[in-house]
């Protein structure tokens, strides 16, 4: 049995072809899994579960169908839909976990984060989401109408881009010292996470011990999947 990993799929009716191939996966590869971890950034934007978006309805559709049959459904937040809370949860049958989560893979413990907590590099984007990231900025969010907060997201969206199409590519990647920091602080040997957009899978050194971080790709253009089996790791990418 497999467990398959995934982030960055950055849903949203903008780019219907990624809904389809993200339903055609849920579908059919995830159905053989034994769990499927989503790390982060399902959706390109997350307004609160009340959010009655038809294309974000469909993508809950397909993962009620895949928890329904039996599969295990785990999502961390990522910084685009970290508000996805309970409602979510009882429409799908997903399970919200923490992040960062350490679980346990054919007797390996394993590190799992979205990834933009590593991004230390990046000081004012820290900021930005230790505001966001707090219970009392999120009740209030989540008090102002609806339409109001697809404005406030839709003008978040655009800062962001202003934000990245402004710093160095190096800055926004995740920090090698936050990597070791972490990897070091939970004394494990094995990281995945997605955030950065760019799939690889790196070998470290801790100390002397070797280790591995994982990077999950965004379904922009094409899927990108980290499947994992008794026999070891593939990072796979899904033509489109
Ligand atoms: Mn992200």
């Amino acid at each position: 049995m497999s467990t398959l990993f995934v982030s960055d799929l950055h849903l949203d009716a903008a780019l219907p072809a990624a809904i389809a191939q993200f339903e055609a996966f849920l579908a059919g590869p995830a159905r053989s899994a034994e769990a499927l971890y989503i790390l982060g950034d399902l959706f390109e934007s997350w307004v609160g579960d009340d959010d009655d978006d038809p294309e974000r309805a469909r993508v809950c559709t397909a993962l009620r169908a895949l928890s329904t049959a039996g599969i295990a459904c785990y999502l961390c937040h990522g910084n685009r839909d970290f508000l996805l809370g309970r409602g979510f949860e009882q429409r799908t049958g997903c399970t919200i976990i923490a992040d960062p989560l350490l679980i346990d893979l054919h007797g390996e413990r394993v590190l799992l984060t979205h990834g933009d907590a590593l991004c230390t590099d990046d000081a004012s984007y820290q900021r930005l989401r230790s505001t966001v990231r707090s219970p009392a900025w999120q009740r209030r969010f989540l008090r102002l109408p609806l339409a109001t907060r697809r404005r406030l997201a839709d003008a978040a969206r655009a800062g962001s881009r202003a934000h990245t199409g402004m710093i160095a590519p190096q800055i926004m990647d995740a920090s090698e010292a936050a990597v070791l920091a972490v990897l070091r602080a939970c004394g494990v040997r094995a990281l995945i996470h997605g955030h950065t957009h760019r799939p690889a899978i790196h070998e470290l050194l801790i100390d002397g011990a070797s280790a591995r971080r994982y990077v999950l790709g965004a379904w922009y253009e094409q899927g990108s999947v980290l499947r994992r089996d008794r026999s070891g790791y593939e990072l796979l990418s899904l033509p489109r």
